[in-house]
């Protein structure tokens, strides 16, 4: 392309302060170093993640910085020792990566890549610590290895997934991270047998993610635990059978569901981020085979407490990072799945906007009103 080596001018939604709007830039796009590609993005959505470093509360600030994680582009040109990606590969950016050599990505059991971890505070590359991003000669910093929000970002090639170039990139966009977050928890970990009940605490897009994935393995009954009511009618249309609000009740919520299902649920995915729905979700679930799996996460100084004697009763907790999902390696295969119309993404995306208006996407997400906000790069 004839692009390639060259420094690329284009637009990025810069965050040059915590909590202030994004403002449209000119960037420059320094072209990819070693092991690193430069994707043209077409598409990105906004997640909670985004939000919750954009506001910086409790972080140490990084700024200007520009954000973003979850999107689909094409692939314009690769750095030195790229071998497994070419320009005009359809790909999806990962916020955590899989470098295929550490003991993790040797490992059958994890996703957790020693080098390639999802990691907050780096603004820079993993090759020279450097941006690929600047104004005017200065830097602008590196938000999870991906900064979606631009029409070109260079990536690790680890954080890279290739996937069918046939799918519609303004959909599969969303399965870079919330949606298969929840999903891989029920599919990988929690694994509910057909015809099992699965309660899901928190109905945000990852509970509801998590719902889709208990859909897919043909669960009974999933019941759905959220502290707001607002999101029961939007959670039934992703098969959530029937929803309980803790408020509603004056026995622990444990109590509740065990007395709806003769002892305990067969699962349950716990996607809150508070320690008390995490306790709930693991103390629901039937004596003798019952698997509670944690997805959210929690504050700082919590502390899980449940009795021993709950566990020799053998029940089960598990925890999982981004749905035990590798990305490299299993990521194609959450697309084909769409694909294959197993998985249903269209309900997950409820907005849309132009780039020029990424704003509104944050509006969307911080009023509760949105689950997914596609963003359309050159609109
Ligand atoms: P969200 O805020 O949209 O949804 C959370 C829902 O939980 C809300 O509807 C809220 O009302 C409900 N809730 C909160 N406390 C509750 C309680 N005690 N009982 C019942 N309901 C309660 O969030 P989200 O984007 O869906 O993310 C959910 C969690 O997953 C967050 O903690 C996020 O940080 C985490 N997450 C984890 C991973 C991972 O790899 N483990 C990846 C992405 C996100
Ligand atoms: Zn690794």
């Amino acid at each position: 392309m004839s692009t390639t080596g060259q420094i690329i001018r284009c637009k990025a939604a810069v965050a040059w302060e915590a909590g202030k709007p994004l403002v449209i830039e000119e960037v420059e796009v320094a072209p990819p170093q070693k092991h690193e590609v430069r994707i043209k993005i077409l598409f990105t959505s906004l997640c909670h993640t985004d939000v919750y470093f954009w506001e910086a509360k409790g972080q140490t600030p990084l700024f200007p910085r520009i954000f973003g994680h979850e999107a689909g582009g094409i692939v314009e040109s690769v750095g030195e020792g790229v071998t497994d990606l070419q320009p005009g590969d359809h790909v999806l950016p990962i916020f955590t990566g899989e470098c295929g050599d550490c003991r993790h990505c040797q490992s059958e059991e994890s996703n957790m890549c020693d080098l390639l971890r999802i990691n907050t505070e780096r603004g820079g590359m993993i090759h020279d610590g450097e941006s690929r991003f600047s104004i005017n000669g200065k830097p602008i910093y590196h938000f999870l290895g991906t900064s979606t929000f631009s029409e070109y970002t260079v990536v690790h090639s680890g954080q890279v997934a290739k996937i069918n170039p046939d799918a519609p990139l303004d959909k599969v966009c969303i399965v870079s991270c919330g949606l298969s977050t929840g999903l891989g928890a029920t599919l990988n970990v929690a694994k509910p047998k057909k015809g099992q009940s699965v309660a899901i605490f928190g109905l945000g897009a990852v509970g509801l993610g998590a719902a889709e994935g208990a859909r897919i393995a043909g669960a009974s009954r999933i019941i759905g635990v959220d502290f707001n009511s607002k999101r029961f009618d939007q959670a039934k249309e992703f098969g959530v059978t029937e929803c309980v609000n803790p408020k509603d009740h004056d026995k622990p919520i444990q109590q509740v569901i065990a007395e709806m299902t003769d002892g305990g649920v067969d699962r349950s995915v716990e996607c809150t981020g508070s320690v008390q729905a995490m306790i709930q979700a693991f103390e629901c679930v039937h004596d003798g085979w019952g698997v509670a799996v944690l997805v959210g996460v929690p504050s700082k100084d919590d502390a899980f407490k449940t009795h021993p004697m709950n566990f020799l009763n053998e029940r089960t907790l598990k925890g999982t990072f981004f749905g035990n999902y590798k990305p490299k390696t299993d990521i194609p295969g959450v697309v084909e799945k769409y694909m294959n119309k197993e998985l249903e993404l269209e309900k997950f995306i409820t907005h849309t906007v132009p780039f020029s208006e990424i704003n509104k996407a944050f509006d969307y997400m911080l009023k509760g009103e949105s689950i997914r906000c596609i963003i359309t790069m050159g609109a």
